[in-house]
């Protein structure tokens, strides 16, 4: 079984900061991982975390 966790920062828009900042991303992957994909993204300014399924992220100004 293949479980891992790796870490990146993104700039991202924060909801609680209501501008973009910078995110640390905690990306959790196990077997399945087309279905089972959970990103925490978490601002590096107020802490305010939010999970998000593993989105492309070209999709993400759609969303
Ligand atoms: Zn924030």
């Amino acid at each position: 079984m293949i479980y891992y966790v790796k870490q990146m920062q993104e700039n991202r828009f924060c909801d609680r900061c209501m501008q973009k900042t910078l995110h640390e991303i905690t990306e959790t992957e196990d077997t399945i991982y087309t279905y089972k994909r959970k990103r925490i993204y978490k601002c590096t300014q107020c802490e305010y975390s939010s999970y998000k399924r593993g989105l492309r992220p070209s999709a993400e100004s759609v969303y």
